[in-house]
C-alpha cells in the first residue's frame, strides 16, 4: 500500500471536496490536510511514514 499517494488524493469524507494542503511553517517534516468547510483534518509525517486524522464532525 502506497500511503503517500494515498494521502495525496485525500478527500473530505463529509462533503468530498479535495482537501486543502498546509505545511507546517516551523519544521517541515509534516504536512496538514484539511477540508476548508472544517470538517475533517489529517496530519501526515513522512518521518514517521504514519498519519494522524482528526475527524471534526460531531
Ligand atoms: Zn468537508
Amino acid at each position: 500500500m502506497n500511503l503517500l499517494k494515498l494521502f495525496i488524493n485525500e478527500k473530505c469524507p463529509k462533503c468530498n471536496k479535495t482537501l486543502e494542503t498546509k505545511h507546517s511553517s516551523i519544521l517541515s517534516a509534516f504536512v496538514i490536510k484539511y477540508c476548508s468547510e472544517g470538517h475533517y483534518q489529517k496530519e501526515f509525517h513522512p518521518s514517521l511514514e504514519t498519519y494522524i486524522e482528526t475527524n471534526k464532525v460531531s
